[in-house]
């Protein structure tokens, strides 16, 4: 009916039929904005009256030559990582993709989840050291919280400085924040609704947000990677939301006897195989029930309990956990994906269990 028509916002292909995809407007809407001549997509439409932006999915191809086009300029690249969680935040690939000569400033963000009084000097020292284990060589770490962003001005400073006259990509994963931040951005300046303009990559059908910079330079929002391997895609929205933390995570510590085990909720599980008797600190959601039992009996309390005494659980039903085995030789961090960590002193041996698609790692300690 309507083939051909392009949102005057970002060029996209006008479309009725997804509304996570590019270009949507539902019929209605589109048969309006026909009539005044005012074509926005859904999308645009929302980003210019209400400042709000909208993910659009993109195929991984996409995604690469959207990348690829960024390392052909010259430009400063703002990589956007969620602090609590570092490894779901990894694009592999990054300097490849962005250019090795272009800088990577890397703003670590959802700093308000980690305990206060961490201090902030061994969080950035420990942010570079597990940025080098991915290939990157941040020319700093930013730390902030898009949520409560006390110093925006610091960071658009930085970014200011770091970027000597060049554009600024922003770039991350789906999930780190990167929407909350460039909006808290895009507010901070003056005439708001006037400084945004979008428009796309020519040759491709990506959307990208450019907001103009003082010098005629701009800083150009990019569309986020999406994780396949994350919680969030064995969860339902509701036990999602319920696990994931929403304020400051209050530690949790153990003292635990070799032959105990932890569950996390019924999402996954720690065992303390062999060693010593330890003091273990648990990060996560603080309404997650976090439970302590014999590890003989583990497997059997799992199947009774799973998606009652221990939830929530994937797909609100029991699954297989899958078990992973390590031996601790320092301070270490064992890491469920998206979901939190168990710091474990150097000299044992344990194991930790999830289901099926969400990794289990080893780190050094970040606390
Ligand atoms: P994007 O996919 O990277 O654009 O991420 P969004 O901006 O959509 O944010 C993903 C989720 O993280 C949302 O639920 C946000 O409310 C939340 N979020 C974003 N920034 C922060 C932050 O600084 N702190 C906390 N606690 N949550 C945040």
């Amino acid at each position: 009916l309507h083939e051909g028509l392009r949102c005057i916002g970002c060029g996209a292909t006008m479309q009725i039929d997804d509304p996570e995809k590019a270009g949507y407007l539902p019929m209605a809407a589109l048969k309006k904005s026909i009539d005044s001549e005012a074509l926005f997509c859904r999308r645009c439409f929302r980003l210019r009256h209400y400042n709000e932006i909208q993910p659009v999915e993109l195929t991984d191809a996409d995604f690469a030559n959207l990348l690829h086009q960024i390392s052909d300029t010259r430009a400063l690249i703002v990589y956007v990582i969620d602090a609590f969680d570092v490894t779901g935040s990894e694009i592999s690939g990054l300097p490849r993709f962005v250019g090795q000569d272009n800088p990577i400033l890397v703003v670590a963000n959802k700093v308000d989840l980690l305990p206060r009084l961490l201090n902030k000097n061994r969080l950035k020292n420990w942010l570079q050291a597990e940025l080098k284990t991915q290939g990157i060589k941040p020319i700093d770490i930013f730390l902030t919280s898009a949520k409560h962003p006390q110093n925006l001005d610091d960071l658009l400073d930085t970014i200011d400085h770091f970027r000597e006259g060049r554009d600024v990509y922003v770039v991350g994963v789906t999930n780190v924040g990167k929407s909350t931040l460039i909006n808290q951005i895009i507010k901070a300046g003056t005439g708001v609704q006037d400084l945004i303009t979008t428009s796309r990559f020519p040759g491709t059908t990506l959307d990208r947000i450019e907001i103009p910079l003082a010098d005629g330079k701009k800083l150009i929002d990019t569309p986020g990677i999406i994780k396949r391997d994350q919680m969030a895609h064995i969860l339902t929205d509701k036990d999602l939301k319920f696990a994931l933390p929403k304020n400051e995570i209050k530690p949790r510590t153990y003292q635990l006897n070799p032959e105990q085990t932890i569950f996390i909720g019924g999402l996954a599980r720690f065992d303390f195989e062999l060693g010593q008797r330890i003091a273990v600190t648990a990060y996560f959601e603080n309404n997650l029930n976090l439970h302590r039992t014999k590890l003989s009996g583990a497997d059997d309390f799992y199947d009774r309990h799973a998606g009652e005494l221990l939830a929530p659980s994937p797909y609100g039903t029991k699954t297989d956990l899958i078990k992973h085995e390590f031996s601790i030789t320092e301070d270490s961090d064992i890491v469920f994906a998206g979901l939190g960590w168990i710091s474990i002193p150097a000299g044992v041996k344990v194991a930790g269990w999830a289901p099926k698609g969400v990794s289990v790692l080893i780190r050094k300690a970040m606390i």
